[in-house]
């Protein structure tokens, strides 16, 4: 069963500037070097940031690559708080870090892709934050599972974490992409939809993994209307220990933010209200419609189950279906539906089908 998430909005989490839109979260993958950090921050605060963000401990792919700085990042960070009085957050992976971050002032964690794949370390950190008020973002799971995702905010909103919230970075995938992870829209889209409260923000930096895809990432980020980005910036990119191709430099990171267009999740146009319940009204009768569609066409191939059945054939055809398929994907072309869609309704229906027909089939097996 799912539980509902009790949860205290973001506008109640004294981290983000009133009426911020998108909330930004930015800085560098990695503290490096108190200049580094400091020259970065006062870049970011000038282009409006307040949250900034930095890697303290870092989950490297290979060993004896640079794993962060430990407890003296954690110092750079706090510095960068003292003397810029901007929030501060950071990556923890286990409960000795959570205690770290609280004795250096860190103001809001987040729990890494590779963390919240295990249930084990999320628990760990759930119970050590129990009696902390400290608000706790949880990335995605590097695998695409929206329960483990869900039971993640679970396990940390039951040890009492109700200023909670997710970032989407995307999914690590086999298949060759130009974006370092899967941006899996449509597992976001589902989590959006089942917690409309949860605050959400999308990382494009690591979903691109370059920062020339950074634009149309954080761009569909706002068209979905998910409420804030985080974004790794860094004052000389080239430089950086790790993750060098996806940051950005503080100026180019105005710029980004600049160019957005953000979309309002509403507004007081009566026009705009009437408009839309219209075509509300016209989807409505439409997705009806598809239903009934569906129905005959159901009927129909369990008309033909019981056909092929008496005739003692095989439920398969392939090659009648993959006629169909081809002559659905051109007919779609012209109408400007893409093969994706297509294939991917077809193949669906094809798959209720041919369990329709198994069901025929196995009810009363010919003598
Ligand atoms: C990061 O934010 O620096 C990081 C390591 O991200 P992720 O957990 O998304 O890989
Ligand atoms: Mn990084």
């Amino acid at each position: 069963m799912e539980r509902k998430l009790d949860l205290i909005p973001v506008s109640g989490w004294g981290i983000f500037p009133e009426g911020q839109k998108p909330l930004l979260i930015a800085g560098p993958c990695s503290a490096e070097s108190d200049m580094q950090m400091m020259e970065t921050a006062r870049g970011l605060k000038s282009a409006g940031v307040n949250v900034f963000r930095a890697g303290i401990w870092k989950p490297r792919t290979h060993p004896n690559n640079f794993e962060g700085l430990g407890p003296a990042g954690l110092k750079m960070l706090q510095k960068v708080k003292n003397e810029l009085g901007m929030k501060i957050c950071t990556e923890i992976a286990c409960e000795k870090h959570l205690f770290d971050c609280i004795k250096f002032g860190v103001d809001m964690i987040w729990i890494g892709a590779r963390t919240s794949a295990n249930p084990f370390l999320v628990q760990e950190i759930a119970n050590a934050l129990k009696d902390t008020d400290i608000p706790v973002l949880v990335k995605n799971p590097v695998n695409p599972d929206l329960d483990l995702w869900i039971g993640a905010l679970e396990r940390l909103n039951q040890a009492g974490v109700k200023k909670l919230g997710v970032i989407h970075r995307g999914f690590s995938t086999v298949e060759k992409i130009n974006y370092r992870n899967d941006p899996g829209w449509s597992i976001a889209i589902e989590l959006r939809t089942r917690y409309p409260d949860l605050p959400f923000f999308c990382d494009p930096s690591h979903m691109a993994g370059d920062r020339k895809y950074l634009q149309e990432i954080s761009q569909r980020a706002m068209d979905l209307g998910l409420d804030g980005l985080m974004v790794e910036s860094h004052c000389n990119p080239s430089l950086a220990l790790s993750d060098s191709k996806q940051q950005l430099t503080p100026e180019d990171f105005k710029k980004l933010i600049s160019s957005l267009v953000v979309r309002q999740n509403d507004t007081d146009s009566i026009e705009y209200k009437e408009n839309i319940d219209q075509l509300r009204a016209q989807i409505d009768i439409i997705d009806e419609n598809i239903l009934y569609i569906l129905n005959s066409r159901m009927n129909i191939s369990r008309k033909i189950g019981e056909y092929k059945k008496e005739h003692n054939i095989a439920i398969l055809q392939t090659s009648r279906w993959d006629s169909l398929i081809s002559s659905m994907v051109e007919k779609g072309k012209v109408c400007g539906l893409s093969e994706k869609f297509i294939t991917l309704v077809f193949n669906a229906i094809h798959e209720e089908s041919v369990r329709a027909q198994n069901e025929i089939l196995s009810k009363n097996p010919p003598e």
